[in-house]
């Protein structure tokens, strides 16, 4: 087997030469002032060892990377009752699309586009102030990652409060379908400052770990979901983890993943590694370019496609 640490160092090296970075998001007024050069990246086997390059101990905000965890949240909470919510099948539309809901009764097509979040996000939120909801969160990012340091960048989060009109529509509209169930001003806050928790490549890969390795952490034995819900969690973030760039994703990469507008990629080799690549510039779906590329790259020389 190729030397990890080695293919890691190969591949920061390999990212920031290119010229081709993508764009910053800046419909977030505050990521768009997130350095588009920056590059990390931290993988960590089976076995806890962590081989890691570049910017991997940066924090940025994990945007929809953190609906992976709410998802994982809700189902705990609700078990499959999740699903008269919310869909499990790929949208082929951009993240924040409206389209479908008119055409599916407000139920969105998967938990990863916006509005599934969203609506994922309000299960979390019933029988809960907001400020509960939001702390059992992050207290689940704390616990998966073993680092009570995580924290939510109110910045970020103030700043997609004051521009995020096309998630206000969505909460709006699923509301008027009965889909929403809090107040949509509550909902949104707790969806807005689950997006802006802000983390470094090396916490992402550590909480990702109990989905590569069958519920658990293989490191303290800790149980987290049951090997089946790993399995069904890594199943959707193959299938709709990148929006309409899921097909090309699973095509390049061949690994379940999920990506933020942050430019942060959490990436499961099931039974193998969990993977976090961090790289500001988007592609036109809106997903991470040089993070893809990376992770490419990684699962061709380590040969960790889940397709063979
Ligand atoms: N908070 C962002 C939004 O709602 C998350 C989108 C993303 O990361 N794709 O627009």
């Amino acid at each position: 087997m190729p030397n990890l640490d080695l293919v890691v160092n190969e591949i920061a090296d390999e990212m920031r030469q290119r010229p081709d970075r993508g764009e910053v998001a800046t419909y977030i007024p505050e990521l768009a002032r997130v350095d588009a050069n920056a590059f990390g990246i931290a993988v960590i086997d089976a076995d806890g060892n962590v081989a890691a390059a570049g910017d991997s101990d940066t924090s940025f905000s994990i945007q929809s990377i953190s609906k992976v965890f709410t998802l994982t949240l809700a189902l705990g909470k609700v078990g499959d009752r999740l699903w008269s919510r919310v869909g499990r099948e790929p949208s082929g539309s951009p993240f924040n699309s409206i389209v479908q809901l008119e055409r599916e009764q407000g139920i969105p097509r998967n938990p990863f586009i916006n509005a599934g979040a969203i609506a994922v996000t309000d299960v979390i939120l019933s029988g809960h102030q907001p400020r509960e909801a939001l702390g059992e969160i992050l207290r689940f990012m704390r616990f998966l990652a073993d680092d009570p340091a995580i924290t939510i960048d109110k910045a970020v989060a103030a700043s997609e409060q004051r521009t995020g009109f096309r998630n206000i529509a969505l909460a709006n509209y699923m509301k008027s379908f009965g889909v929403i169930e809090n107040p949509v001003d509550f909902t949104l806050g707790v969806y807005f400052h689950h997006c802006a928790i802000a983390m470094s490549c090396k916490q992402l890969a550590m909480a990702g770990r109990f989905l590569a390795h069958e519920g658990r952490n293989p490191s303290t034995g800790l149980s987290v979901v049951h090997r089946e819900r790993a399995r069904r969690i890594n199943a959707i973030m193959l299938t709709c983890g990148h929006y309409d760039g899921s097909g090309e994703f699973a095509y390049r990469v061949g690994l379940p993943g999920k990506s933020g507008v942050g430019g942060g990629i959490l990436a499961i080799a099931p039974g193998k590694a969990s993977i976090a690549v961090w790289a500001p510039g988007l592609d036109n779906a809106g997903n991470s370019h040089l993070g893809r590329i990376a992770l490419e790259t990684l699962a061709k020389r380590m040969g960790w496609s889940i397709f063979g």
